[in-house]
């Protein structure tokens, strides 16, 4: 335990040094709302501490009590979006996810093991257990797709949003690259809807194991995905996308697919939502053309 709170100390001092610098770029929306709540949770978490050292006598149960305040008060949402960000982007290891997930879980597992003698600690404990187990499947719901399991389209823009400051800040190129199933329709007709469902999944599942761990993979929509590529060289981004192509033309055999694909590049400078938009406008154009000179092609376009 003792290791785990230094750890926690040494994360949120990085993260402090990271913030002064400027690396860490606006991940909230309503950023003056989450500082108010933060700022009010820091100050219950004081006047926690105070309670705790003043009394000496306290029992297990009480000490547990106290104790299941202060973890409360992680389960903010805020907590969760932040140690997201600094595992995406790797400011910090270990994992700063694999941390907090692995906190709340010891500590719920602390507070059934040894609350069972007092029926409130006990109590305690299992509503702890499930509100948070509600709260990540509500938080995953509202990113994932249901029926491949990657981001969908706001999950995808917002993991992503993070990650696009950071490349102006140092300079990186980023890239889009588009993926459209050739032909889905006609696949649809001929085996039946749920066979379509099917062959979306394995195409996300490609995909996924396709790209390198540091792109971030959504549906765009219907049978369309979008991949983020951060820090790429503007030379390697036909090569990768071509490569996307080939592992899904010899990969799906039961039902063969193939794709079609428009990627683009560029750098972010000032005007960042609008770069981006811009991005995702090129690689959809360069879809366009892939799918107007025969289909299962890839068409880029880089700076020169
Ligand atoms: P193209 O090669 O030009 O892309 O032709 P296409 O047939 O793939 O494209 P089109 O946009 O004409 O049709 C896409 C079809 O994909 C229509 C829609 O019914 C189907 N579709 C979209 N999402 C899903 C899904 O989640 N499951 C299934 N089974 N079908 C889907
Ligand atoms: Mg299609
Ligand atoms: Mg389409």
């Amino acid at each position: 335990m003792m290791k785990e709170e230094e750890e926690h100390v040494e994360f949120w001092k990085k993260m402090l040094v990271f913030s002064q610098q400027g690396i860490i770029p606006q991940i909230f929306d309503d950023c003056e709302i989450v500082k108010s709540e933060l700022e009010d949770i820091r100050s219950k978490v004081h006047t926690l501490m105070e309670e705790t050292n003043q009394g000496a006598n306290h029992d297990i149960s009480r000490m547990f009590l106290i104790a299941y305040k202060a973890e409360y008060f992680l389960l903010h949402p805020a907590f969760e979006k932040l140690f997201a960000f600094a595992g995406f982007t790797k400011l910090v290891t270990p994992s700063p996810e694999f941390m907090y997930e692995n906190h709340i879980k010891d500590f719920i597992t602390g507070l059934n093991t040894f609350g069972k003698d007092s029926l409130e600690t006990e109590l305690l404990g299992k509503t702890l257990e499930r509100l948070w187990l509600d709260s990540r499947y509500i938080a995953q719901q509202s990113m994932l797709d249901p029926l491949t399991g990657i981001f969908n389209r706001r999950g995808f823009f917002d993991i992503i949003k993070p990650l696009y400051y950071l490349a102006e800040r140092n300079n990186f190129s980023v890239a889009i690259i588009m993926v459209d199933i050739d032909n889905f329709k006609i696949l649809n007709d001929k085996h039946g809807h749920q066979a379509g469902d099917k062959a979306q999944k394995e195409i996300a599942e490609i995909l996924s194991s396709a790209k390198r761990e540091s792109d971030i993979l959504g549906r765009y929509g219907g049978e369309e995905f979008i991949l983020y590529l951060s820090s790429i060289e503007h030379d390697s981004l036909l090569e990768i996308a071509e490569r996307i192509r080939h592992q899904i033309e010899k990969t799906t055999t039961s039902i063969p697919m193939t794709v079609s694909i428009g990627g683009a590049s560029g750098v972010m400078t000032d005007n960042l939502e609008s770069e981006l938009q811009d991005l995702i406008h090129q690689a959809d154009t360069c879809l366009y053309q892939s799918k107007e000179n025969g289909k299962n092609r890839v068409t880029c376009k880089s700076p020169q």
